[in-house]
């Protein structure tokens, strides 16, 4: 199934490979009688299509059992990287991590703790600390022809000392087209882990007059720029940070006051218009040692403060600023900031390397299903469609493409709910989500009426989708001299078309 809804068409067959040998075994039967497959790490590609082909007659590759950290005695702080199979989980990975080299983290993203790394980097995801594309490098890949590769100086064999280290190898880097490419199954990669710094803090910045957005992106894009942030800063309109919080509150209000579900779900919304009010809020991370972050929180202070509220969130703020306000939760004032803390501190984990599930639990009970765990939750009627714009650094035209992003999404009745992430020093990418419920068939039409309107106000703007649904390949794959020149690629590595046909390429 898939939160797109009729996109997934049953597929011939499934297989479940557990190792490497055996997807060699099916992409040379699949070669030899050019049956289509469709591979994917954990299939939990929300709002993009899950594991849904992007057209029908596909057999499915599920590689979730391929779940080994294959150097897993060889990571230290040292050597700062982790082998991986397709399977292998956030969750699984950060526990590893936990027991055996804490001083080590990774680039988490809001998507669960059971979604992969290595599918989410190869459809070019994004986590808290910037794309995670850049913390892959040395793959191992089984092309369409049944031939395997391996990129960079894993080519000299895992026994090289610079299979595991050296990012580019020697000669053309040809790892880029395996990202958003469909070349063939990739079974392996080295993924960059990260050293902790010791001292971590959140710095949270509120835009106090909607008028000064631009301005308020361009100053944030700079301390970006400069280093001074050292996370993707997320900027969120107020939709999409009310909606983040919700859950959470609501859940705080039940559990810890006592409230009946409906009342809690009564005070929910008055108690976050106090907590979150503003039009726009960003969150981003400052990390380095005790000196540097104490200037760098300076400097920040004294660059943003003219145009949004700047808050420092510690461990230690939340732990405090909970035991006050919770212990005063008779007072609504404090019942909402304690509700808010139990809400943001699963968020706030992120940027320690500790993957949540809260972001699709929120999802799971907005839709009334709450029983079920974060990975199913294409079985709910919680319908998701992203539309993901990538976005120059430059705050005017970014607000004028908002502007009329709203437009369109109030002429179809939807909400936006929007984040703008500033996730290199040169550009940034908008998150849209479109939710709607997948049993009403005139909700699914007119979310995806929305979806294609916006794709269009987009592209009227000179823009592209940085990451494309299943569903939008058609739109986004065209007969130009580009997709042209994949596909000749696509000669080189599948000339009988037999990986995810039509994903990021021309289907014939
Ligand atoms: C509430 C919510 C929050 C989210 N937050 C984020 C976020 O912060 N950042 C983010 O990036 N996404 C986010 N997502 C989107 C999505 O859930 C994640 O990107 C997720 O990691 C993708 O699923 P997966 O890891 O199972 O990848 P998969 O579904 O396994 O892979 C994605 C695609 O990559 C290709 N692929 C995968 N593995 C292979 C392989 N081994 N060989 C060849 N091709 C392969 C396939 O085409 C596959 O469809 C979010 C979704 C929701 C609902």
């Amino acid at each position: 199934m898939s939160n797109l809804t009729g996109l997934f068409q049953t597929p011939i067959n499934t297989y479940s490979p557990s190792s490497f040998g055996e997807v060699l075994e099916i992409v040379r039967t699949a070669h030899i009688s050019k049956q289509t497959l469709y591979p994917f790490s954990t299939g939990l590609n929300l709002g993009y299509g899950s594991r849904s082909p992007v057209i029908s007659g596909c057999s499915l590759v599920d590689l979730s059992k391929m779940n080994r950290i294959l150097n897993a005695d060889k990571i230290s702080l040292n050597n700062p990287i982790a082998v991986i199979e397709p399977g292998v989980t956030q969750a699984q990975l950060a526990d590893f991590l936990t027991k055996n080299c804490p001083q080590l983290t990774f680039n988490v993203t809001g998507a669960g703790r059971d979604t992969s790394i290595l599918g989410n980097a190869l459809d070019r995801g994004v986590g808290y600390f910037g794309p995670r594309k850049d913390d892959v490098f040395g793959l191992e890949i089984v092309m369409g022809t049944g031939e395997v590769i391996q990129t960079g100086f894993r080519r000299l064999g895992e026994q090289s000392p610079l299979a595991h280290c050296h990012p580019y190898g020697l000669g053309p880097i040809i790892d880029g087209i395996f990202f958003q490419g469909n070349f063939g199954i990739v079974t392996s990669a080295c993924f960059r882990l990260i050293p902790r710094r010791p001292k971590e803090v959140a710095v949270s910045m509120a835009l106090r007059d909607v008028s000064h957005l631009a301005d308020f992106i361009d100053e944030l894009a700079r301390l970006k720029r400069d280093g001074l942030l050292t996370s993707v800063t997320h900027i969120g309109n107020k939709a999409r940070t009310q909606s983040t919080l919700a859950y959470g509150v609501t859940r705080y209000l039940e559990t810890e006051c006592g409230y009946t579900p409906e009342k809690a779900l009564a005070e929910a919304d008055r108690a976050i218009s106090i907590v979150a009010p503003d039009e726009w809020a960003s969150l981003a991370a400052v990390t380095g040692n005790a000196g540097q972050v104490r200037a760098a929180i300076r400097e920040i202070k004294q660059r943003i403060s003219r145009y949004a509220r700047v808050m420092v969130i510690t461990e230690t703020l939340l732990d405090v600023g909970y035991a006050v306000t919770h212990a005063l939760r008779f007072i609504p004032f404090a019942r909402a900031n304690a509700a808010a803390i139990h809400s943001i501190r699963p968020l706030h984990a992120l940027a320690l390397g500790i993957p949540t599930d809260v972001a699709i639990d929120n999802l799971l009970w907005k839709y009334g299903r709450s029983d079920l765990p974060a990975k199913a939750l294409d079985e709910s009627n919680c319908g998701l469609l992203f539309v993901n714009p990538a976005l120059p650094l430059d705050g005017k035209a970014v607000v004028k493409v908002i502007d009329e992003l709203e437009i369109v999404a109030a002429s179809h009745q939807h909400k936006l709910y929007m984040t703008l992430n500033i996730e290199t020093p040169t550009s940034m990418v908008a998150v849209i989500n479109l939710l709607f419920d997948r049993s009403q068939p005139e909700e699914v039409e007119r979310a995806h009426r929305c979806a294609d309107d916006m794709l269009a106000c987009i592209r009227r703007h000179g823009l592209e989708p940085y990451r494309a649904r299943a569903d939008m390949m058609k739109d986004i794959v065209q007969d130009n001299e580009y997709w042209r020149t994949i596909r000749k690629l696509k000669d080189v590595f599948d000339p009988d078309n037999i990986i995810a046909p039509g994903r990021y390429n021309l289907a014939d």
